[in-house]
């Protein structure tokens, strides 16, 4: 699978992600890594479980989110 975004530019770079969003595939230059902490309902005498989580996106989605 080729990156979406490179094929938009008449590019072609192959994928390395896909974008949890909209499901575009990405090469290493156009995906966006974010870690996010995702934190479950906190119990008393519980071990919290802090392991931040991977989130893989191309750059439209990750704007889009960032734009919220
Ligand atoms: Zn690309
Ligand atoms: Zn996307």
């Amino acid at each position: 699978m080729n990156c979406y975004e490179c094929v938009q530019q008449s590019r072609t770079a192959a994928a390395v992600a896909v974008c949890r969003v909209c499901g575009a595939a990405v090469c290493a230059d156009h995906v966006r890594t974010e870690s996010k902490r995702l934190r479950g309902p906190a119990s008393p005498g519980k071990m919290i479980h802090d392991q931040p989580a991977r989130q893989l996106t191309c750059p439209v989605c990750r704007a889009a989110e960032e734009s919220l």
